[in-house]
């Protein structure tokens, strides 16, 4: 198989999709890599890497799409890239598409075979390529609202830790998975005062366990939450609902009753933003604004402003499954492994994600 990794285009999107390490297993199994020129410098890998394992490195992603029968990247394309599919081409990516029906139409028009990294699952429910990327928003998300609480970024200018005598700065963080639990990691480590809110009574009850009564589990309803959102100084936003777009679980009116300069940090905001008043995405050149005093971030790509930390955590994860897909073509992966066929999107014309194509109003 030709395997084609070209350079991300989107805003201060510095990762890679693949690690020279990634490409030299892929060139030791009998495939081809091509790399696009400069695709790993933001993450620190320069093209004599790539080159020194096999990988070509080629001038554009023009070529790339045109001889690669697999296109592996990190984030979903953008506009540009949509007439850059090979028809029947199978891509393997983060795609996002619930909130997204121009790419998905695209896919759909050149029936590319999408296979998305958000919704590759295992049988225990768990998201093995999601997984590393919420760590890494999750512990960035309380780093990001720490500096917005500053006073010179507009925020309440308090410190997450307080100090001796001064109390604690309220975290809330409202979904409890991979990304909230990594945040909570942060936030109780900062000494800050910690609520985790879910609607999964296990899940609050595995983080009780695991945080030993360094923070406050609550169940998440909507009473509960607006007596919690108003008290909160940084509310973290880190639901999921598998292929969905994210369910709201901060209303307006929560939003107008917290403090003025507080802060808002909506991670979900991949899957359309979880907050009522989350109205845009942000990048990380312009990544918050103001609404009702409060500061709201809803950058869609965190991991990429640590792209040496990111890349390598990425590929670690997706490495086996991309090496499945090369070996034996998306068909044949897919049967041997369901949590591969979990991650198909489209396929040859048709929208195989149900919670996608109910996202969008489309048939299944
Ligand atoms: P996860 O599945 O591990 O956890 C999601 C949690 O949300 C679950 O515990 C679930 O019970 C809970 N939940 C679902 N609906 C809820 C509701 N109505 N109220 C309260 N809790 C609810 O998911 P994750 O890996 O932690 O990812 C969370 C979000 O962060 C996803 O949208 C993911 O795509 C996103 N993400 C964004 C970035 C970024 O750069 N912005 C990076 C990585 C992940």
């Amino acid at each position: 198989m030709i395997i084609g990794v070209p350079k991300e285009i989107k805003n201060n999107e510095n990762r890679v999709g693949i690690t020279p390490g990634g490409a030299h297993a892929l060139v030791k199994n009998g495939h081809k890599v091509l790399i696009e020129k400069s695709a790993g410098q933001g993450s620190g890998i320069n093209d004599d890497e790539y080159a020194s394992v096999g990988a070509k490195i080629y001038n554009s992603n023009i070529d790339i799409y045109n001889d690669s029968d697999i296109i592996v990247k990190v984030k979903e394309p953008l506009e540009s890239e949509y007439e850059l599919f090979k028809e029947s081409q199978t891509l393997f990516t983060y795609l996002h598409l619930a909130p997204n029906p121009a790419l998905t139409q695209a896919l759909l028009k050149k029936r590319i075979t999408g296979i998305a990294y958000e919704t590759v699952q295992l049988s225990n429910g768990s998201l093995p390529l999601l997984a590393p990327m919420s760590e890494v928003a999750g512990r960035m998300s309380v780093q990001v609202g720490a500096n917005l609480l500053l006073k010179y970024s507009g925020g309440l200018g308090v410190l997450l830790g307080g100090v001796p005598g001064v109390p604690q700065a309220e975290v809330v963080i409202i979904g409890g998975g991979t990304v909230g639990t990594n945040a909570a990691k942060m936030a109780v480590g900062l000494g800050a005062r910690v609520t985790i809110m879910d609607i999964n009574r296990n899940r609050l009850s595995y983080l009780d366990d695991m945080f030993g009564g360094r923070l406050t589990t609550l169940i998440y309803n909507e009473y509960n939450a607006a007596e919690m959102v108003k008290k909160a100084d940084l509310l973290i936003g880190a639901v999921l609902v598998v292929g969905e777009k994210a369910p709201k679980i901060v209303s307006e009116e929560m939003v107008k009753a917290m403090k003025k300069g507080s802060v808002i940090v909506d991670v979900a905001i991949d899957q359309g933003g979880s907050i009522e008043t989350i109205d845009r995405v942000t990048t990380h050149d312009n990544p918050s604004y103001e609404k009702y005093g409060v500061i709201h971030y809803s950058v869609a790509n965190m991991p990429g402003a640590v792209p040496r930390t990111s890349t390598y955590a990425l590929t670690g994860a997706t490495l086996p499954y991309l090496l499945a897909i090369a070996d034996k073509g998306a068909e044949g992966a897919m049967l041997s492994d369901k949590g591969i066929m979990l991650g198909l999107n489209t396929y040859k014309g048709f929208i195989t994600n149900k919670p996608v194509a109910d996202s969008l109003n489309l048939e299944y």
